[in-house]
């Protein structure tokens, strides 16, 4: 299954991604997860994102892509993968497509959807080094210009779930797994 889990900061991606990832025996490919592991080994790349990422702004594409293109290289993707944090731009969700080998492409797309209230309430209150108020506010604007229209690019693709993001953790799962179940049958 290659799926992909998209949706603004705090909207519980990461959560849902550990989930989905363990129900389909596939790995979980959070780009954030990735450059702040670059970040902590003080790797060439980890000190090109720390100064994007501080800041709450993007890592340039060519980056980014060039990371993800070498992590879906790995062996463990042959049974699919869950992609979070990735695409994030138009641009990366092309990059994309030019990865996956000849004939595949994403089975399901899963934006989640939060009003804004509640994500600044639950950023606020996460404690990580890049929830500084501000910071906040520019993830979450970033997120509305530039990510957001992603979700067109895969609505015309016929992948795209929409899942309400607020209520119990199980329950939103069970969406997900829902909305998964039914987009991947429509395709056969
Ligand atoms: P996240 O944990 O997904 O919110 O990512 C943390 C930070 O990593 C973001 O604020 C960006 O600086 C950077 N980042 C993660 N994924 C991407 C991406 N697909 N494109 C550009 N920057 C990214």
């Amino acid at each position: 299954m290659r799926l992909l889990i998209f949706g603004p900061p705090g909207a519980g991606k990461g959560t849902q991604a550990q989930f989905i990832s363990k129900y389909y025996g596939i790995p979980h490919i959070s780009t954030g997860d990735l450059f702040r592991e670059h970040i902590h080994n003080d790797t060439p790349l980890g000190k090109e994102a720390k100064r994007y990422s501080e800041t709450g702004d993007l890592v340039p594409d060519e980056v980014t892509n060039e990371m993800v293109r070498k992590r879906l290289l790995e062996k463990d993707t042959a049974k699919g993968f869950l992609l979070d944090g990735f695409p994030r731009t138009p641009a990366q969700a092309e990059a994309l497509e030019r990865m996956l080998p000849e004939g595949t492409s994403l089975q399901a797309v899963l934006r989640m959807i939060v009003p804004e209230a509640e994500l600044l309430t639950r950023l606020a209150g996460r404690g990580r080094q890049d929830d500084e108020l501000e910071t906040i506010r520019k993830r979450l604007r970033i997120y509305r210009d530039t990510t957001r229209p992603v979700a067109e690019y895969y609505r015309e693709k016929g992948v795209l779930v929409e899942i309400q993001g607020v209520g119990p953790i199980e329950e939103i799962t069970r969406r997900i797994i829902d909305g998964i179940e039914e987009v991947t049958l429509n395709k056969m």
